[in-house]
C-alpha cells in the first residue's frame, strides 16, 4: 500500500521561521507531493458543530479570509451539518448531504460536536456516532496528533517544566478499527441479566497500513517508533505486535522499533515524555493516550489534529477538544487549536505549506505578544486576557503583516 501523500508531506514539513511550530519540527521540500495540487482556488467544507464550535469557526473563517487576501488565493467555504445540530435539523448526526459535501471538497475543517442535550439519546442519534460514521465513510484511518510543548505556555501545564522541556511527540492512532467498530456488539440479556459487549478486533491489513504510516512518520522524525499494545493479555494485541515487527523489519529497517504495554505507556507519558518520538497504537488506546499527551502541552485549546485517508481523498482537520458546553456562548473559547488545524489543512491537504506556516507563526506571535484566552492564562503571567472574538481578530491583524515564511528545501 502506498503511504498517503498527505502523510508523507506531514513528516516533511516545516520552515525555518517556525522552528517552534506546533505541528512538527521537520523539514519540508517544495517538491513533496501533497494531497491536492496547489491551486488558486479551493473548496472546503466547514463543520461548525456544537457548543463553542460556531464561535471558534467564525474566528477561523475570518483568519482564513485574511490569509487568502494576503496571499492572493481563494478558499470557498461551505458549511454543513454535523453533530447535535444535525440531529436537531435532520435527525441524523452526519446526514448524507453533509457526507456528499465533504467528499466533493478539497478538504474538511471540523470544529467540535456534542453536548449535554444529546447525551441521553439512543446511540444512533448521538453526536459521536456522526464522527465515527464520518471516519468510516471517508476512510480516515490515520489520526496524527502532535504533542509538542509550547515554551510560552509551560506554566499552563500541571507537570514540572524540566519534564516538559523539549517534548515533541507524534501519536499515530488507528482510527477506523478496534473495539469502536468491531462486531458483534450490543447489550443482551443472558441468564436473566444484561450483558454489554464489544469486540476488539483488527485485521492484519488494517494493522499493516497504520504501521507503515507510523514507520514512515518516524523515519522522517527522530527515527524511533514505540508501538503500544496490551500483548501480555490480548490476542488482538499479539497480532498487532507481530505485524508491526514484520512491517518495520522488512520495510523500515532504519526505524528503531520498541514496544510498550499501554498501562506502562500511560505512566511513562507523564513520568518522562521526552523518551518518545513517534508512537503508534490502536483506536481505543490512542484515544486515551493522545488526550493524556495533550495535557503535556497544557490546554486542549491549543492542539490541532489531522485525520487522513488514502491519497487523493479529503482529510479532516479538527482541534482535539470537545464542544466545551460549559463555556459555550460566553466568548471564552480559545480558537487557536482550530486555527492551527486550518494551518495543518493548508500544509497537508491544500499544498499551501507556506501559508500554513504563516498561520502557525501568527499563533506564535500572539503568544509572544502576551495575549491569552482564559484556558491558557495564569494569574501572575502578566498577559492580557482576550475573548474568542478578540483573539481571532489579533490573529487576523498579525496575518496581515507577518512576512510569509519561506520553505527550506530539504
Ligand atoms: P471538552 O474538550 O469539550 O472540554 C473539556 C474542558 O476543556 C472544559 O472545561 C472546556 O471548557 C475546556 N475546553 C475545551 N476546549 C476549549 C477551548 N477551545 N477553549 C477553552 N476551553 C476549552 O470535553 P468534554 O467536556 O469531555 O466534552 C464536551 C462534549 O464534547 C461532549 O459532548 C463530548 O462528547 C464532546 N466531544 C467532542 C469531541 C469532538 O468534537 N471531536 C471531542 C471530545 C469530546
Amino acid at each position: 500500500m502506498k503511504i498517503p501523500a498527505a502523510i508523507t508531506s506531514i513528516v516533511l514539513a516545516t520552515t525555518a521561521q517556525t522552528a517552534r511550530c506546533f505541528t512538527s519540527n521537520l523539514k519540508f521540500s517544495k517538491s513533496t507531493a501533497l494531497n491536492v495540487e496547489k491551486k488558486d482556488s479551493y473548496s472546503i467544507t466547514v463543520l461548525p458543530g456544537d457548543g463553542i464550535g460556531p464561535e471558534i469557526t467564525e474566528s477561523t473563517k475570518e483568519v482564513l479570509n485574511a490569509l487568502c487576501e494576503r496571499c492572493d488565493f481563494k478558499i470557498e467555504m461551505t458549511d454543513a451539518l454535523m453533530g447535535g445540530c444535525a440531529i436537531d435539523e435532520a435527525n441524523d448526526p452526519f446526514p448524507q448531504e453533509s457526507l456528499d459535501q465533504c467528499r466533493k471538497s478539497d478538504s474538511v475543517l471540523l470544529a467540535c460536536i456534542g453536548g449535554y442535550k444529546w447525551d441521553n439519546n439512543p446511540r444512533e442519534l448521538r453526536p459521536e456516532t456522526g464522527l465515527l460514521k464520518m471516519r468510516k465513510e471517508m476512510g480516515l484511518f490515520a489520526n496524527l496528533r502532535p504533542a509538542k510543548t509550547i515554551p510560552q505556555l509551560m506554566d499552563a501545564s500541571s507537570i514540572k517544566p524540566e519534564v516538559l522541556e523539549g517534548v515533541d511527540i507524534m501519536i499515530v492512532r488507528e482510527l477506523t478499527g478496534d473495539v469502536y467498530f468491531g462486531e458483534p456488539k450490543g447489550i443482551d440479556v443472558i441468564d436473566g441479566e444484561r450483558v454489554g459487549y464489544n469486540n476488539m478486533i483488527y485485521k492484519e491489513s488494517e494493522i499493516r497500513r497504520i504501521a507503515k504510516v507510523a514507520a514512515d512518520v518516524a523515519s522522517k522524525r527522530g527515527g524511533q517508533l514505540c508501538s503500544v499494545d496490551k500483548a501480555n493479555v490480548l490476542d488482538v494485541s499479539q497480532l498487532w505486535r507481530d505485524v508491526v515487527i514484520e512491517v518495520c523489519e522488512k520495510e523500515y529497517p532504519n526505524v528503531e522499533l520498541s514496544h510498550m504495554y499501554v498501562d506502562n505507556a500511560a505512566m511513562q507519558l507523564v513520568r518522562w515524555p521526552k523518551q518518545f518520538d513517534t508512537m503508534v497504537t490502536g483506536n481505543i488506546f490512542g484515544d486515551i493516550l493522545s488526550d493524556q499527551a495533550s495535557m503535556l502541552v497544557g490546554s486542549l485549546g491549543m492542539l490541532p489534529s489531522a485525520s487522513l485517508g488514502e491519497p487523493g481523498t479529503p482529510g479532516v482537520f479538527e482541534p482535539i477538544h470537545g464542544s466545551a458546553p460549559d463555556i459555550a456562548g460566553t466568548d471564552k473559547a480559545n480558537p487557536l487549536a482550530m486555527i492551527l488545524s486550518a494551518a495543518m489543512m493548508l500544509r497537508y491537504d491544500l499544498s499551501r505549506p507556506d501559508e500554513g506556516a504563516l498561520l502557525e507563526a501568527a499563533v506564535e506571535k500572539v503568544l509572544d505578544d502576551g495575549f491569552r484566552t482564559a484556558d491558557i492564562k495564569t494569574d501572575d503571567d502578566g498577559c492580557t486576557l482576550l475573548g474568542c472574538k478578540e483573539m481571532g481578530k489579533k490573529i487576523v491583524e498579525i496575518v496581515k503583516t507577518l512576512p510569509i515564511p519561506q520553505p527550506v528545501l530539504a
